[in-house]
């Protein structure tokens, strides 16, 4: 296959368990350009069924990379997409899957390639995404099918989403679609995010604004705020300096109230 920008795209497959939607999938990703399929945990994997399903496209199946969890699967992506066939208890930002083909584009960059890269996640046949996976996500998209029966089979989920990746790559080869690298710096990686969120969550609990045992919601809901905020690298490496500063402040603080206990325990002694 000729290397485009859509190489930049992947498409992620969580814990699927019918091998004939891998094979599926790589056909409706080859026929619309894209080469770059993971498997997170497959069920049934090589199989058979598989490269039937897959017909011409088993070059994609061959190179598909199998991994254990989500976050390995996106570390180095910039801009994650799942996608859900059904609304979640607290709304995540919503995309069309026509808005979600222009952003991954505007995103790789369809005429010049940025480098950034970008991942579609789909779940489960039977359970779709888990809220933990969802949560990983800068936006979720929804195929705006039929209310009383919205759930796709999970092959013809990944054709609609690579149809509109196809349609926004071709779009902006005419020239008619911005670009991300009009910005100073680039975005900031999933895996470089996530260690901001554990940061943010410890400290956070040694302030003792979250406890412990139960950060659940207001961590969802701060995620949520970032995920729409699409910080960059300079912009996330600015917060986790704010966050050292604030345990530090609170170690040196902790240790003067520590001192000043010994002297007046010295004073009545
Ligand atoms: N019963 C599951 C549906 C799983 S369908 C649930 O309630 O979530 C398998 C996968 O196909 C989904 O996880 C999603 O990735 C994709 N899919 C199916 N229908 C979709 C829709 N209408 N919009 C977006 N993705 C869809």
């Amino acid at each position: 296959m000729t290397a485009t920008a859509l190489d930049n795209v992947r498409i992620v497959l969580v814990n699927t368990s019918h091998p004939g939607n891998i094979g599926a999938a790589a056909r409706a990703m080859k026929n619309m350009g894209l080469s770059r399929l993971y498997l997170v945990d497959p069920q049934q994997y090589p199989a058979n069924e598989a490269s039937w399903r897959a017909a011409s496209a088993k070059d994609v199946l061959e190179t598909a990379v199998v991994v254990s969890s989500l976050e390995e699967a996106v570390a180095d992506c910039s801009l994650v997409v799942g996608t859900s066939a059904r609304g979640r208890r607290i709304p995540w930002p919503l995309v069309t899957p026509r808005e979600c083909g222009e952003r991954a584009v505007s995103e790789i960059g369809g005429k010049e390639p940025t480098g950034h890269q970008v991942a579609i996640v789909f779940g489960r046949e039977d359970r779709g995404m888990t809220n933990e996976e969802l949560q990983v996500c800068n936006y979720h998209v929804h195929i705006p099918s039929n209310p009383d029966y919205s759930s796709l089979n999970l092959g013809c989920a990944v054709q609609v989403l690579s149809y509109e990746l196809r349609m926004a790559y071709l779009a902006s080869q005419e020239g008619q679609l911005p670009v991300f690298d009009d910005w100073d710096m680039p975005p900031a990686t999933s895996a470089a995010q996530e260690h901001y969120f554990t940061h943010l969550q410890e400290t956070l609990e040694r302030l003792d604004f979250l406890q412990p045992g139960n950060p659940r919601q207001t961590m969802t809901r701060l995620r949520r705020l970032y995920a729409r905020v699409r910080m960059d690298e300079m912009e996330l490496n600015i917060l986790r300096g704010v966050l050292t500063a604030t345990q530090n402040y609170v170690c040196q603080s902790d240790k003067k109230v520590a001192e000043l206990e010994a002297q007046i325990e010295a004073l009545k002694a």
